[in-house]
């Protein structure tokens, strides 16, 4: 699990990151394949695999990292808006299993998603 996870590795700084913003509880990082202009991750520093997993006692982390995500996007300028993102499992197109955000932003954003 942890040790093994590449999003872990990112948090302790056994794989390197451009790291944007961060405390005790989440780091925000820039995604390796940015997307957008604006495009990064916020993860929790605790392992939790996906937002399936997500405990009880997790659903204030949760509020933590979606108030961080607006803050990183006030940071960064994006006052027109932005999107938000937790791609959930094999269907929702999560390809790491360690809780991330996407927060992606700097351009018009597309709906329906692919
Ligand atoms: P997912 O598809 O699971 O929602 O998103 C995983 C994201 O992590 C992808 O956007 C991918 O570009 C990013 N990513 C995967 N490995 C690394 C890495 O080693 N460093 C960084 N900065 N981003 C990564
Ligand atoms: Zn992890």
């Amino acid at each position: 699990m942890g040790s093994d996870c590449v999003f872990c590795k990112i948090v302790d700084g056994r794989i390197p990151a451009k790291r944007i913003a961060e405390d005790e509880l989440y780091l925000c990082f820039a995604d390796l394949n940015a997307q957008a202009p604006t495009h990064v991750l916020l993860v929790p520093k605790q392992h939790i695999a996906s937002l399936a997993e997500i405990a009880p006692e997790q659903t204030e982390l949760l509020g933590y990292l979606m108030a961080k995500a607006a803050e990183v996007a006030r940071e960064a300028g994006l006052a027109k808006g932005y999107r938000v993102v937790i791609n959930t499992g094999v269907d929702g197109g999560q390809t790491v299993d360690h809780l991330h955000l996407h927060l992606l932003g700097g351009r018009a954003m597309h709906w329906p998603p692919g």
